[in-house]
């Protein structure tokens, strides 16, 4: 996705806003000597933002707009560290409202409809949200917030509840409630949307069958206004997102180059039009990649593949980039295999070397089946990897999360 005209203009107003009122990327950029950028050549020279930055700014440095045009604020909560503050005005608000609405639309839902929300209200930007596009769209919030289970239920039966907002394990823990108390007719949900984090295909499936509802996942971070600057279409499992309000790069997360479209990358956002913290070239962290093509519901926003997970689950090997997600994906194209698999990485006389380790039952070929494996696993991604074919039950397994990758170069 090559950044527009239009595009470009508006992060020239960015960069103006931003060096004007002094914020850390606005002094950056002077130091730079940097006032605007004429080409998409020039886009891709600035320099990116980081958390770390963000946090650096504690509390109100990234205020970009004057005070009186701040409505409020919003913080992600870190697990380390202070936390990030980004401080809206009433334009970054509604902005957020109307892509939020867009993203109910996309999933089909109407003013008809009943949005029960069960993501969390308060600093961060989950339950409000939800709410704010709920409104714009003029449908019925329920505005649960998590937890409580049993009044969760309640209201769903008792106000026929037809959308379902939450987390993934929130929807999981929910229809197994619901299957447990033998109330599935009383409830009438019919849309689950789905804050996006990198969950399993078989997860999704168990919430779509258990609920009989069709899941979308709504993409979004606390640093770029929150959830709702993207979601899935019917039917499709790619995310539209909204290029008029951001601007997306994927880019290789070791030398923050720009990769082609339809390769993994580090997803990258520059907001165009927020007022209050504007950020450009900001890294997510998160893995995805731009899907090529236009997507047959006819929507001409680009679009972008589900999470694939996080740059810091990224392994390096004979000088690739490669991240658990791809392996497991192509792993999943072999209906012999179980769905568990080890991947070990070793380092063995000045070469680097990964094993993958797969179970199937007694029924197949080992050799030929591990042969085939690894020339996908080379197709794919550029290396050859050991594949060694173990009897169904021999990997271990965990009540928590188990742990799949394991790198033996650095013990
Ligand atoms: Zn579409």
């Amino acid at each position: 996705m090559i950044i527009s005209e239009q595009q470009l203009a508006q992060v020239n107003d960015r960069i103006k806003a931003l060096e004007a009122s002094g914020s850390f990327y606005g002094k950056k950029l002077k130091e730079a000597g940097i006032s605007n950028v004429s080409s998409p050549e020039d886009f891709t020279k600035l320099p990116f933002s980081e958390k770390k930055d963000l946090r650096d700014a504690y509390p109100l440095g990234l205020m970009t707009a004057s005070e009186e045009d701040i409505v409020r604020i919003h913080s992600s909560s870190g697990t380390t560290g202070k936390p990030v503050i980004i401080p809206y005005t009433a334009k970054d608000v509604d902005d957020w409202a109307i892509m939020f609405k867009r993203c109910y639309e996309m999933a089909g839902i109407t003013n008809m409809d009943r949005i029960h929300i069960t993501p969390g209200y308060g600093l961060w930007t989950a339950g409000i949200g939800f709410q704010l596009g709920c409104e714009k769209l003029g449908a019925m919030a329920i505005p649960m917030g998590p937890g409580n289970t049993d009044k969760q239920l309640e209201m769903m039966m008792a106000l026929k509840s037809t959308v379902l907002c939450s987390t993934s394990s929130y929807a999981l823990l929910l229809a197994e409630e619901i299957k447990k108390r033998g109330i599935k007719d009383k409830i009438h949900l019919k849309k689950g949307v789905i804050g996006s984090e990198r969950w399993s295909d078989k997860m999704r499936e168990s919430i779509k069958n258990e609920l009989g509802i069709e899941l979308y996942d709504i993409y979004g971070l606390t640093e770029i206004y929150g959830p709702g600057i993207g979601i899935n279409c019917p039917g499709e499992t790619a995310m539209h997102y909204w290029d008029d309000y951001i601007y997306l790069e994927i880019i290789d997360p070791v030398t923050g180059e720009n990769v082609p479209d339809g390769e993994l990358g580090e997803i990258v956002i520059t907001t165009l039009v927020k007022e209050g913290a504007p950020l450009i070239r900001y890294r997510t962290h998160d893995l995805s990649r731009i899907v090529p093509g236009e997507c047959p519901c006819g929507c001409k926003h680009p679009r972008i593949d589900v999470i694939m997970g996080r740059t810091d689950d990224m392994m390096k090997i004979k000088g690739v980039n490669v991240f658990p997600s791809q392996i497991e994906e192509i792993l999943g194209t072999f209906t012999e295999i179980s769905s568990e698999y080890q991947i070990r990485i070793s380092h063995l006389d000045g070469k680097d070397t990964m094993r993958i380790y797969v179970e199937t039952n007694g029924s197949v070929d080992f050799n030929e089946l591990s042969k085939r494996i690894a020339e996908k696993v080379k197709s794919k991604i550029g290396f050859t990897p050991i594949v060694k074919v173990v009897e169904i039950g021999v990997l271990p397994r965990s009540e928590k999360k188990t742990k799949r990758v394991i790198d033996e170069r650095y013990d």
